[in-house]
């Protein structure tokens, strides 16, 4: 009995060695290929193109997908930039997203004091790193499948518009990802983590108030100020805190208000977020924001419509999953700076005023549960519509907040591409792995059915209004 077991143990250990060997391989071309995945990046990078206008990032990425075998299929979900490769057939179907789109105004040289390039855009958030990383994850994927001569399907989906436009919605609400069995994605970060991070549910929309205009002092009686009606909105909705779940955030901005003191404005517009941990209770407090606006053109004689911009799920997690993600990226590891990314890097962190801690830059933080929910993402919806599990990599100096110029600055050097490359690593294990273990596959998809619950149906939290296009105008 006991000569039985040892036998299956030593069985078991030369199958796993095995396993490791073949994964060997495909991982150590990945990081061969840094050089020209760097260079994809910060030519991305360099374009800084906002939502819907990634037209060359998009480009650049299908290119390289495409030269590799992948078949593209563009302007998927009515949305120019947007774009599905896939290569190989059958099941499993194995996607990862990825994103390309930059900030407004964010525009940042590769150094480590601020130089700003006024009004430009700049990729605050590293989706150049996201995007690229992700690509060069496929392609080592499909690399692997075709070198063992597996049958399945791996799929780069490229989703346009992260910031506020929520890409993935519109390609969720197409049915982009009804054959995908499981999806992985990254994110770009200060330190190396693969925790279950929950994300924000979010409903934003343009409030646009219509009043009529008159001499601001010589016939007043005769305006209808539409700058009033923002106010008048602004002021309800601000006592509104006071009613509202703690976790649920409101954030506005006036992005239109007249055009001079002595004119009573017949136009303004305010842009607003509303945002809960929970779908549903987004949608409550989304309502209260309406009947706020409601409130504030009748009671300021203006009228007011309202378009609805982005829409968003909270991210669901399937711990299965998760803790496979994580224990990858544990088996890949952290990074190491050399010396000139080491002088960059306590810079970057003298002028954020925070002492450089490198450890999870070096290693992956610990599995925990602790994150708690602080931002929006358009994957929320790919999460309730496939089982799906993400990191994120050390592509920034620790410390940094993204959407800092400090984000942009290290995405733009050798240490942005250090993390993404790292990323890919941790993604093409997990998807190589996935292909390898079918009865995961079912497990985990098992487990998302119990967590979503059979009866889940997806509502679109921007309603069937078609791709905002114009939201970066
Ligand atoms: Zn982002």
């Amino acid at each position: 009995m006991r000569n039985n077991l040892l036998i299956l143990w030593i069985l078991l250990l030369f199958q796993a060695t095995l396993a490791q060997v073949r994964y060997e391989k495909p991982l150590k071309e990945l990081s061969e290929e840094s050089a020209f995945y760097g260079e994809i990046a910060q030519q991305i990078w360099t374009w800084a193109e906002m939502g819907y206008q990634e037209t060359q990032s998009s480009a650049l990425l299908q290119r390289t997908l495409s030269e590799q075998g992948f078949t593209i299929e563009a302007g998927v979900a009515e949305i120019p930039t947007a774009f599905v490769a896939t290569y190989g057939s059958g099941s499993p179907v194995i996607a990862i997203l990825g994103e390309y789109d930059a900030l407004p105004g964010l525009s940042q040289k590769a150094v480590a004091y601020k130089v700003s390039n006024e009004g430009r855009a700049g990729h605050a958030c590293g989706h150049h790193l996201f995007g690229t990383a992700s690509a060069a994850a496929a392609i080592a994927i499909k690399n692997y499948l075709e070198a063992q001569g597996k049958s399945g399907t791996v799929k780069f989906y490229g989703c346009p518009a992260e910031e506020g436009g929520s890409g993935k919605v519109y390609m969720t609400r197409a049915g982009l990802f009804n054959d995908v069995d499981i999806a992985l994605h990254w994110h770009p970060g200060s330190g190396n983590s693969a925790n279950p991070r929950p994300a924000l549910a979010n409903k934003s929309a343009k409030f646009r108030f219509y009043g009529r205009s008159a001499h601001a002092a010589g016939a007043p009686q005769e305006g209808r100020s539409a700058l009033d009606a923002v106010e008048a909105m602004n002021y309800m909705t601000n006592l509104m805190r006071e009613h509202m779940d703690m976790s649920a955030r409101i954030h506005y901005v006036i992005t239109r208000g007249g055009e001079a003191p002595n004119v009573v404005p017949d136009f303004a517009e305010v842009y607003y977020y509303s945002r809960h941990p929970k779908r549903d209770e987004v949608i409550k407090l989304f309502d209260r924001i309406i009947d706020a606006a409601k409130g504030a053109a009748l009671g300021t004689g203006t009228t007011m419509d309202y378009e609805m911009i982005g829409g968003t799920h909270d991210l669901l997690y399937v711990p299965t999953l998760q803790k496979l993600v994580h224990k990858n990226f544990q088996t890949i590891g952290g990074i190491t700076y050399d010396e000139e990314e080491m002088v960059f890097a306590k810079e970057i962190a003298k002028s954020l005023g925070k002492p450089l801690n490198m450890e999870y830059v070096e290693a992956v933080e610990p599995y925990n549960l602790l994150a708690k929910a602080g931002g929006s993402t358009d994957v929320g919806d790919v999460s309730y519509a496939v089982p799906t599990a993400g990191l994120r990599a050390a592509t920034w100096v620790p410390g940094t907040p993204a959407h800092s110029w400090q984000a942009v600055a290290a995405g733009g050097t050798s240490i942005g591409t250090k993390g993404m490359m790292n990323a890919a690593k941790a993604l093409a294990l997990t998807g190589m792995q996935l292909f390898d273990d079918p009865v995961f596959i079912e497990q985990v998809q098992k487990e998302f059915m119990e967590i979503r619950g059979t009866d889940f149906e997806y509502i679109p939290l921007l309603g069937d209004r078609k791709p905002a296009l114009d939201y970066r105008n």
